[in-house]
């Protein structure tokens, strides 16, 4: 993190692209160093560190789609129904090695080995039976419902590879492979912790004027869903000193240090002040709305991220900075979410130069692109505005009026936090 202080002319200056973070976050964070060795069972969401090789052909070997029954195409009339004696029966694992397929038809069940020789399945819902012979309709194609070796993954083939984080899906595709563990990168520390006198622990009584912490079960959720492990740190009172010890001890435990509240420029804003003195600090004028300000830098050698006190701020930043953080802590390439067109089914209005992210429900409609309505607080520190709705519609630096009507891109929120 030794270049932030460069980073110290975005406080004046001009407001950065959530993308420009991104290539900043890039560039100052190197991913943690460890590896692992894990059971398949235990690496769901991990980065991988090896590339995986198809040590055999997926599938293994030529199969049926389908139940049904396996003839050879060029058995089969060129116009017209084909009648065939059924000759043989092969169910899933067992061997067709012995089954003869000249001039016959082979009772097959899915994932049953296609019998030597033959290339093609009826499905049996197409086939009539007369006594043993099978009739079979014209006009199925050469090689239909049946599965060749290989189809799938070819061997020697690279399946999965190095800098992926592991989604279920490939799981599935390792496991098929017959691997029973991968190496992976130790998983990031993230130490956690909320600011404010105000703040209580939820399970302890609430004084007057105090509210129970909210931030730091959104955090810890966010960064576990975001790969990384949680060290809590609890509640942090706006005091200079204590906050700078505990930064200062967090610090040599962690990868990252994650906080919410008290970077604001108000004098009770202590955060600001203690990463100074035991580190470095810049502020990201990052143009997106909610969320700013955001400010990064580092305590120790160990980066630091803190987020606004606002609990819907909270989500937007650590969704759009803190994930792309630990995304490269964990040596793999930050996923941006991918948005679908929904129809805005309210006029907005926004100042110009910056992002904007409203919180929306989404209603079908007839003509098959989904109605956006708007939540009707948006306060950011409302927190039903996030339960009770869908995700954020994302309206550009440029726009400044949106009419109603116009088609903009939508966020899910199980993009947000995947
Ligand atoms: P701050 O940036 O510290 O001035 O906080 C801005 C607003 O967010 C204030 O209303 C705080 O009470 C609120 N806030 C800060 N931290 C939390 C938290 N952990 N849970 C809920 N609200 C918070
Ligand atoms: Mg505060």
């Amino acid at each position: 993190m030794a270049q932030l202080s460069r980073d110290s002319e975005a406080f004046g200056g001009a407001l950065m692209t959530l993308e420009q973070a991104g290539e900043r976050v890039a560039a100052l964070v190197r991913p943690v160093s460890g590896t692992q060795v894990l059971a398949l069972a235990e690496v769901d969401g991990r980065v991988l560190l090896q590339d995986v090789v198809a040590g055999l052909d997926l599938p293994p070997f030529a199969n049926s789609a389908v139940d049904g029954y396996a003839v050879r195409f060029a058995d089969l009339a060129a116009a017209g129904e084909t009648r065939l004696p059924i000759a043989g029966r092969v169910a899933a694992g067992s061997d067709a090695g012995g089954v003869t397929t000249q001039g016959v038809a082979v009772r097959v069940f899915t994932g049953a080995p296609m019998p030597p020789g033959a290339d093609t399945v009826f499905m049996q819902e197409d086939v009539a039976l007369d006594g043993t012979v099978a009739v079979l309709p014209s006009g199925l194609a050469r090689g239909a419902n049946a599965r060749p070796a290989g189809e799938d993954i070819a061997r020697g083939t690279v399946a999965a590879t190095v800098g992926q984080r592991l989604r279920p899906q490939d799981l599935a595709l390792l496991s098929a492979l017959g691997l029973t563990e991968v190496t992976v990168r130790r998983r990031p520390h993230v130490a956690v912790f909320s600011t404010g006198d105000e703040l209580a622990e939820p399970g302890t009584p609430l004084a007057p004027a105090a509210i129970y912490d909210a931030n730091r079960a959104l955090l810890r959720a966010m960064v576990v869903r975001a790969g990384a492990e949680v060290i809590d740190l609890g509640i942090l009172r706006d005091e200079r000193d204590s906050l700078a010890r505990n930064l200062a001890q967090a610090a040599g435990d962690c990868d990252l240090i994650l906080t919410s509240g008290g970077v604001s420029t108000g004098e009770e804003d202590h955060v600001k002040a203690a990463v100074e003195r035991e580190g470095e600090l810049a502020f990201w004028r990052i143009g997106i709305k909610p969320g700013r300000p955001v400010a990064l830098g580092r305590v120790g050698a160990t980066p630091f991220i803190g987020l606004p006190g606002n609990p819907v701020a909270v989500f937007v930043t650590f969704a759009f900075v803190a994930r792309a953080m630990i995304a490269r802590l964990s040596g793999t390439e930050p996923v941006r979410p991918m948005a679908l067109p929904v129809r805005l089914g309210f006029p907005y209005r926004k100042k110009e130069g910056r992002r904007e992210y409203v919180r929306v429900s989404l209603e079908p409609a007839a003509d098959g692109i989904m109605l956006a309505h708007k939540y009707p607080q948006d306060g950011a520190g409302v927190l039903t505005s996030l339960t009770r709705t869908d995700g954020l519609v994302e309206l550009a630096e440029d726009l400044t009026v949106i009419g109603e009507g116009t088609i903009v891109p939508f966020l899910a929120y199980g993009l947000l936090v995947g």
